[in-house]
């Protein structure tokens, strides 16, 4: 998480540090700063609360050329003006700001204590400026390189040295970093979003990598046991809009991210269906016939809702390739020592691509030899880099925390996967079509329910009045729940369980009253009166619904009661669990804008979590 940024070259740099933060708030937003190397030395401005905060209490002067900047995600002490990032040493020579987490900190500031070193704040970053400041190494790279090589834990790292102003020297263990190349003047940053109105010619680095910035050029090292060494790295040209980064006229980017799915979905199924031969192709997969064949298991890893939506992705798998497949959360995977087969098909799901959960499952995987392939939107990120193999989303800059876009593009890059895994085996040609005309009716099916929002937000108000919530669903229905119940709890604060309906009756049933609505995901499916009946047992007990169902679904003399109904279009049962997530966000969105709530930021939350 937090986001990191620089600027070395001919413009003053904290305007332009403080431009690239907002642009970065996502990632982190509980506190934010900014050192400048200006004639006088280092100069630093930070504060706990938003990058705006931090850009109007900029002194006037606060001049100099070069400069880092952090938007800050706390995980070692609260978010207060002391430990937001730059952290300095005790003469104000170096600056350091850091994205991760230090794991040996406790003991090196036990150390530099014991030295008689004064701490300033509770983080764990601040021994980086200490330590650089004490090195005896000559140079900035070796002094950075010999303290790096004492740090145990992840960082993406940026080092501003009043001795050596004419550079920054930035290194990667485990967060993403890149250079960004301009004219005279290079940049800094965890995300491209910081710099694309700058430059999208930029280099990334690899962990276990430093690099020194001047604003003529960079160069790259490789940080080995002995120390530096120089390694080739090449910028290149990223082809991206750099608007795609703007909410422009929408309120909020996860509105805009909302509204862009029918678009979104249309890039990731384009160029990818076969109708001739009803299968997909998938370029990034490599995969061929046989090799499809010897899979006999798909695990789907992911975090949040890339777990769940791995979970209706593995469903999907199972019903139309008829291959076992299950979602786990990638946070648990790896500490369960878990058995790897190489006759299984992990699949690593992430927004980012940087999901340090997610990322630390695949090596794992790969540490046991199992084949593992991304499912990304972010290209080039660290997971479509460690899996080499994959399925990329295509769903363009995804800015807002909760996630929708990517999520629809996720479970369509699963419904691709399925195809093929399907058209090897047991899906016969009639059906891999009928499944292609299902996906491509789907970018506007999503545009219908989008279409039907308004009619949603009475319903969106009453939820948000209710201080907890059932989310309930039954087969391939019950992500569905726990994605809706997700997103409510992500943005409006409100408290969602997501339940199997089934379940109801053997425990929380106990919990429905009046002030306990329950959303209800019913498709017109083989279980559809299974599910009314459940329903009844709700409502008998006073308990209001919202059911999301398909049309024609009867539901009988519920709709006499405390019970609204949001229908979606029908599709293929298969395809259905997407369709039913789209009112979900409208819901959580719509709740939490009624709440008045900062719905691109929500609290304790970040975009991308880098962190373990
Ligand atoms: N661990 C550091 C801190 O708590 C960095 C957190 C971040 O990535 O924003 O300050």
């Amino acid at each position: 998480m937090c986001g990191i940024v620089g600027y070395i070259g001919t413009q003053q740099a904290a305007p332009l540090l403080v431009e690239g933060l907002s642009r970065l708030e996502h990632r982190g937003y509980d506190s934010a700063g900014v050192a400048v190397s200006g004639s006088t030395g280092l100069r630093v401005a930070k504060r706990a609360g938003r990058v705006r905060d931090l850009g109007e209490s900029l002194p006037k002067r606060f001049s100099g050329k070069a400069g880092i900047g952090h938007t800050r995600w706390a995980t070692h002490g609260p978010a207060n003006d002391v430990n937001a990032h730059p952290h300095v040493d005790g003469k104000g020579t170096v600056a350091v700001v850091h994205n991760g987490i230090i794991d040996n900190a406790a003991a090196l500031r036990a150390a530099l204590t014991a030295d008689g070193v004064e701490l300033a704040s509770d983080t764990d970053t601040e021994v980086l400026a200490h330590l650089v400041a004490r090195s005896e190494q000559a140079t900035l790279e070796d002094k950075v390189a010999e303290v790096l090589s004492r740090i145990e834990g992840t960082y993406g790292v940026a080092f501003l040295h009043a001795d050596f102003p004419d550079r920054i020297v930035v290194a990667r263990n485990g967060s993403p970093l890149l250079v960004g190349v301009g004219e005279k003047e290079m940049f800094v940053a965890s995300d491209l979003a910081a710099v694309v109105r700058y430059t999208t010619t930029v280099a990334h680095l690899d962990d276990g990598e430093m690099a020194t910035v001047t604003s003529g050029g960079f160069t790259t090292y490789r940080l080995d046991a002995t120390g530096p060494a120089a390694i080739e790295r090449r910028a290149q040209s990223v082809d991206i809009d750099p608007d795609a980064y703007e909410a422009g006229e929408h309120a909020s980017f996860m509105l805009k991210e909302m509204h862009e799915q029918p678009v979104a979905a249309e890039s990731a199924l384009r160029g990818r269906l076969d109708e001739r031969f009803g299968t997909s192709h998938l370029g990034g997969l490599g995969l061929d016939a046989r090799d499809l064949r010897e899979i006999k298991r798909v695990k789907l890893l992911g975090c949040g809702s890339a777990y769940y939506v791995g979970q209706m992705g593995a469903s999907l798998i199972e019903e139309l390739a008829r291959v076992p497949a299950d979602a786990e959360a990638a946070s648990e995977f790896r500490y369960r020592n878990p058995i790897i087969e190489p006759d299984t098909l992990y699949v690593a799901v992430s927004q980012s691509g940087e999901t340090v959960d997610t990322l630390l499952a695949v090596q794992e995987i790969k540490r046991k030899g199992g084949r593992a392939i991304g499912v990304v939107n972010v290209v080039g990120s660290a997971i479509a880099r460690e899996v080499e193999r994959g399925i990329y989303l295509h769903a363009g800059p995804e800015v807002a925390v909760a996630s929708t876009k990517a999520l629809t593009n996720m479970f369509l890059a699963f419904a691709l996967l399925a195809l093929q895994l399907g058209r090897v085996r047991d899906l016969s040609l009639a059906q891999g079509k009928e499944l292609i005309a299902a996906l491509n009716e789907l970018p506007g099916q999503i545009q219908q329910i989008l279409d039907t929002s308004d009619a949603i937000e009475p319903i969106s108000r009453r939820i948000a009045e209710a201080e907890s919530l059932f989310f309930v669903g039954r087969v391939r229905g019950f992500p569905v729940a726990r994605e809706g119940a997700q997103k409510l709890k992500e943005i409006s604060y409100r408290h969602a369980e997501a339940y199997q309906t089934s379940e109801l009756k053997h425990g929380p049933l106990a919990l429905i009253s009046p002030e306990v609505p329950t959303v209800a995901i019913v498709p017109d499916d083989e279980l559809v009166e299974r599910n009314v009946a459940a329903l009844h047992e709700i409502s008998a007990r006073g308990g209001p619904l919202v059911v999301v169902t398909h049309p024609g679904v009867d539901l009988g003399d519920l709709e006499e009661r405390d019970c609204a109904r949001i229908e979606v279009p029908r599709s293929l049962r298969s395809l259905d669990p997407i369709l039913l997530t789209i009112p979900l966000q409208i819901l959580a969105y719509q709740a939490a804008q009624s709440l008045g709530l900062d719905i691109d930021k929500p609290r304790n939350l970040a975009k991308s979590v880098t962190v373990e």
